[in-house]
């Protein structure tokens, strides 16, 4: 990585800034942001209307262009909450939301799915109705493309349910999920399934007619069980080695079979602690930069202060990098942004910042059908972090989304 000293940088966010000043006064953004592109190091003119992605125009390699990457803003499709704003909290409203997605907009999220784990039906709805009103808000609607259910169709047996409640678990009702996604405002757009459970193979076909990405998780399935929901539609993992019990049989586990069927995409979670490093290396080299997602899967106790606090009825205990139940000593969720993800696996694997950036963006809006989103080219959303790599890891200048500027470093 080339380092960066301080002076340039200044200059930079002054261009930066300068450059994405708006250029006329009427309703029509026009916007240009000039950075290195993130696919070939080339720097790039990015010419920006109404919103949208006009015309990348490629500078001459002779410009003193500063060494500020750009890419597209990051798509993270699992997360709890962040800084404090928790998505199941009953009491949530849509000042809350919008802090939550303005603290992600500073780490370079322009997309994500708000996440909600198993709980009772009464509490589910609740949430998705309060969380569904930022579905079309003005400010903030665009990051939100939907949500993510995680449960509560998972398996109830200690160590596969993780930090799921045994007892909301259950078997999956359609009826019942469509009561969810009315709650939801049809926004629920992927839902984690066990294969295994009864009733699962018919779920999986309903949700996917209905054009729901359904991800494999929390489960203990056998390669037969993870064939047929594969066949029925499933189409990714959810946190690939995580949601898995420590003791497991060496040749037959859930883990072989969603690593061997190509048709499956692994989302994992490259925080450090959720898997190790020769983990993230091994399914990296086997599902490659085509079917790996990277997750921050953070909860929202994410960006605050270490110490112990209570979720969900349980007392979890935040370190500087991970959650954790203290009485069990068992992981509880991740704390980390996703942005942190890319420079993990960029050291753990090697792979280069275009494949991480892959992997936290293209990947994600390409599996959620978020055709406008993933990628710097004309007639997409602008959506665009301005960022620089320091130490390894990414330190986001700018964000952009749908040519406004929502976040800017000071
Ligand atoms: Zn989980």
């Amino acid at each position: 990585m080339k380092t960066i000293t301080f002076f340039p940088i200044l200059i930079i966010l002054f261009l930066a800034y300068a450059c994405t000043e708006k250029k006329d006064s009427d309703s029509t953004d026009t916007n240009a942001v000039e950075g290195v592109h993130y696919l070939d190091g080339e720097p790039v003119g990015i010419e920006i209307v109404d919103g949208k992605i006009a015309k990348i125009n490629h500078l001459s390699s002779e410009s003193d262009l500063p060494e500020i990457y750009v890419a597209p803003g990051l798509i993270d499709i699992q997360i709890n909450g962040y800084m404090g704003v928790d998505f199941a909290d009953q009491d949530l409203n849509i000042e809350g939301i919008r802090e939550a997605v303005k603290a992600l907009w500073k780490q370079g999220v322009t997309s994500f799915l708000p996440t909600l784990i198993t709980a009772d039906q009464e509490s589910l709805k609740n949430s998705f109705s309060i969380l569904s009103k930022a579905l079309d808000d003005e400010e903030i609607g665009m990051s939100i493309p939907g949500f993510h259910l995680e449960g509560p169709y998972i398996s109830p047996v200690q160590g596969f349910r993780g930090a799921h409640l045994e007892k909301y678990i259950r078997e999956p009702d359609w009826n019942e999920f469509v009561d969810l996604q009315n709650a939801a405002k049809n926004g629920i757009k992927l839902i984690t399934v066990a294969p295994e459970i009864e009733g699962a193979v018919s779920f999986i076909q309903k949700c996917s007619q209905d054009g729901i990405v359904v991800s494999l998780g929390h489960h203990n399935g056998n390669a037969k069980e993870i064939k047929e929901a594969t066949d029925a539609g499933a189409s990714m993992s959810t946190h690939l080695g995580n949601g898995c019990a420590n003791m497991i049989n060496r040749h037959n586990n859930p883990l072989w079979p969603q690593l061997a069927d190509d048709r499956i995409t692994a989302t994992i979670i490259v925080d450090g602690f959720h898997l190790n490093k020769e983990e993230v290396q091994c399914f990296y080299k086997i599902k490659g930069n085509n079917r790996t997602i990277l997750v921050s899967d953070a909860l929202d106790l994410a960006g605050l202060e270490p110490g112990e606090y209570v979720r969900s009825e349980r007392k979890l205990l935040l370190t500087p990098n991970v959650v954790k139940f203290p009485a069990e000593n068992q992981l509880a969720g991740a704390a980390q942004p996703i942005s942190k993800c890319v420079g993990n696996i960029m050291r753990f694997t090697q792979c280069s910042l275009s494949d991480a950036i892959q992997m936290a963006s293209t990947n994600p809006a390409r599996l959620m059908g978020l055709t406008d989103l993933g990628e710097i080219s004309e007639g997409k959303r602008a959506d665009l972090i301005l960022f620089t790599i320091e130490d390894g890891n990414m330190v986001i200048q700018q964000t952009i989304v749908a040519g406004k500027v929502v976040y800017s470093k000071e």
